[in-house]
Parts: structure tokens; sequence; C-alpha cells
């Protein structure tokens, strides 16, 4: 479900003509629909309403402060992964209280910082990291909230590089340990474990992963209580896959269907932090095409957007729609086979490989289709390209939400050292 639609030929964002964007802002473009951002966040809001869940938006997906502030806005709270994040959250205005917080490696300055502000809690990785958050919060004179991040050892049926939940990828803690750790709380004075948090991976397309590991908690935290622990919380992560191709993912009632029995039975206060499924196909990123080069093996349509914008072909071959902005929808017009490549110097620059696409026309616009998560948040200075602008359409209105970089942004941290200056 998005509000990128052909009327006449013509790709439209929600009442705004897409092509007009490209010329009015210039491409590489990120241009993002507010009602499909919003609208995701609200359809899952109401699917899990049984069980009134906190949607902590995963800020990683797209941490642009204008998409932030619009989901904080509606009532979400954010799961952060970094200091620079925890900055975000707060720019966008979100209340700490809504604030979670994981990662392997969080630094002393990041937990101290995340201290003060007061977060709900953190997601610990591993037995090091509680104790170095003891350790800072008992410096601080402070109590916090933290919970454990189970490593559930379950298949999440994702590309490799974007399942978490394996025994052997390096996040959260196997079962044997936490119990162990959660038998030794008293020993963390000033941390108190509230509750326990999985995320198994990104791109998931089935409830089985998710009902699989979220069984394997529950056992554990019924074996808890036996021991008289009692906990508050469960965050059962992000992770719920979209449609890039032609992948048919549960819809977020189908999803909540499976697994609000699940949930309700643990009795606990249940988090969620979604991140793609929110803002995966609320954004697209539009290219211009700069040459059309035929070759003996094969043809390339060379575009103004390169892996620096859109790295997630590059790095996973992951598939992206890729349609002209002028033109018929998908399988109705003059298709060829063809790569979609970037400027870039790296035989690793493609959008598309080896893909039937729409005929076009140097001097034309492309749109590349659910680039609104894990788009512009993983864009590069690779080249020294300027990272694109972000535009943001509500209706018949658009905003610029990141102007695009200029040739002082890219060098503004570089110094050249003194004794490297002057003629020779
Ligand atoms: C990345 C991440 C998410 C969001 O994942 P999506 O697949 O985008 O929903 C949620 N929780 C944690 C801990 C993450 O690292």
């Amino acid at each position: 479900m998005h509000e990128f639609k052909y009327k006449d030929n013509q790709l439209y964002c929600e009442g705004l003509k897409v092509e007009n964007l490209a010329q009015t802002f210039g491409t590489p473009l990120y241009v993002y629909s507010y009602e499909t951002l919003t609208g995701h966040y609200l359809r899952l809001k109401e699917a899990f309403q049984g069980v009134n869940p906190l949607i902590c938006y995963s800020v990683k997906a797209n941490s642009n402060l204008a998409l932030l502030k619009a989901l904080v806005k509606l009532g979400a709270g954010l799961d952060i992964v970094s200091g620079g994040e925890l900055e975000r959250a707060h720019r966008a205005g979100c209340p700490s209280r809504k604030i979670v917080y994981a990662s392997v490696g969080k630094t002393d300055q990041e937990i101290s910082a995340a201290l003060t502000s007061g977060i709900l809690f953190f997601n610990v990785e591993s037995l090091a990291e509680l104790a170095n958050i003891n350790r800072i919060a008992g410096s601080k004179g402070v109590n916090c909230r933290v919970a454990i991040r189970i490593n559930p050892d379950v298949e999440a049926k994702t590309h490799k590089f974007i399942t978490t939940g394996k025994i052997t990828n390096k996040f959260g803690i196997d079962l044997n340990r936490a119990y162990q750790i959660l038998l030794l709380r008293k020993k963390f004075e000033n941390v108190s474990i509230c509750g326990l948090h999985i995320h198994i991976g990104s791109q998931i397309t089935t409830a089985e992963p998710f009902v699989g590991a979220i069984k394997k908690v529950t056992s554990f935290i019924n074996k808890l209580k036996l021991k008289g622990i009692i906990l508050e919380y469960l965050n059962i992560g992000g992770g719920l896959g979209i449609i890039y191709d032609r992948e048919t993912p549960q819809t977020a009632s189908k999803y909540a269907q499976k697994i609000l029995p699940l949930l309700r039975a643990t009795g606990l206060k249940i988090i969620m932090e979604p991140g793609r499924f929110i803002a995966g196909n609320s954004g697209i990123l539009v290219a211009k095409v700069l040459y059309i080069k035929p070759t003996p093996k094969k043809k390339f349509i060379i575009v103004d957007a390169g892996m620096n914008d859109l790295v997630r072909p590059a790095l996973y071959g992951a598939y992206h729609q890729i349609l002209p902005l002028k033109g018929k929808a998908r399988g109705k017009g003059k298709e060829e086979l063809a790569d979609v490549v970037g400027p870039i110097c790296e035989s690793g620059d493609f959008l598309a490989k080896h893909r039937l696409v729409a005929k076009v026309k140097e001097g034309e616009y492309i749109a590349v289709f659910g680039a609104g998560a894990y788009g512009f948040s993983m864009s590069s200075n690779y080249n020294s390209r300027m990272r694109a602008a972000e535009v943001l359409v509500h209706k018949n209105k658009v905003f610029i939400i990141r102007k695009r970089e200029t040739f002082s942004d890219l060098i503004r941290n570089e110094v050249i050292p003194d004794f490297l200056k002057g003629k020779k």
C-alpha cells in the first residue's frame, strides 16, 4: 500500500506530479509520502490495539527529523542504536520514556547520555555491557531499566546479512546465559531488569519465525516466573517485510492474528520496533537517465543515482522495482533487457541487473520504488558525491526536508596541515 500512483501516464506522489518535483529540486531526489508513512504506523497500531503496544519506530531505517517528528506526533516512540540517534530522537520531540536503545557496542558516552535523558530502557546485548551500564549508572547515582536481548536461535528466512536471531549472529544473549544473568540480577544494584527483547532479522515475510521466537521467550518467561522473577515488558523488535518485487508479505492484521494470542498470554506490556514496514514503501528515489550505452553483451542505462545514494542492491543484491516517471504502469509499455547503473567507479554500482525495464531515453526520469527504508540513511559521499535532497509530499504540497549537500558540506571537516601548505 502506497501513495505513488500513475495517472494519465505520469507518476504522482499523493497529489503531486513527481516529474515536477524532479525538475524543481533536481536529481537524485528522495520523495516521501506523508500519507503512506503515517498510514503504515496507524495500521500497525490498529492491528495490535488488543495489546496496546508502544510502537517504537526504528530510527535507523530512515532517520530524517521531519519523518521522525511526523511519527512522534502520532504517539510513536523510537528505537535507537546510537548516541546520534538519541540526539535525533530528542530533536524530534520524542519523550525519553518512549525511547528504547539497542546495539551490541554502546560506548560509555552513549550510555551516559541515555542515562541522563532517562530513556525507557536499554536492550542489553551482553553480560559485559550489563556490568558497564550498572557501573556508569552507579557513578551517576541513578537507577535504570534494561531488557535482556535474547538471541532465540531461530531462522528468520531472509538475506543472511539481515538475520540477527541465529546463535552465530553477534546479537543478543542465548537463553542459558540469559537465565544465569537473571538469577544474578541482584548483583547489578543500579539496574533493574524489566523485560526481554528479541529482534530476529529484517524483511521477514511470514509469521512463522516470529511465532517460533515468541514461543521460545514465552516459555522462558514462564521458567523465570517459577523462580519468582517477574518482568514487565516484552519487546518483540521489528523485522516485518514489505513488497519490493513479488513477495507476498503478511499484512499488519494477518501478522497480528498469528501473534496477538501469544503476546496476550504473556501478560506483559508489549513494545514493537518496526522500521522497514513503516518507511520502506513510503519513499522513492528519483534519478535522471544520463546515457544509454549498448555494448556487445548487454545494454546499460546509466542514471545519476548510484550505490552511494542507495546501497541495498550492491550490499544485499536487493531488488527494487524501477519504472519511468512518464509512462505506463508495470508491464503495460515497451520493455528491454538492461542493467540500470550509477556513475560510481565500482562494478557493484547497480540499481538493477539483467532486468526487463521500460524503454527510456536520455534525459528522462526513473523512480526506484521501496527506497524509503535503508535508502538515504545508508547513503554516503563515496566518489565525492553530494548526498541527495529529500522532500516530503503531503497532499498537494511539497516540503524540502533535507537540502542537497554542497561541496563545502563535503569538505567541511577536512584539514590540510601547515607543512603541506605553500607553493612547493
Ligand atoms: C534495525 C532494527 C529494527 C528495525 O528492523 P526493520 O526490519 O526495519 O523493522 C528493530 N529493532 C532493532 C533492534 C534493530 O536493530
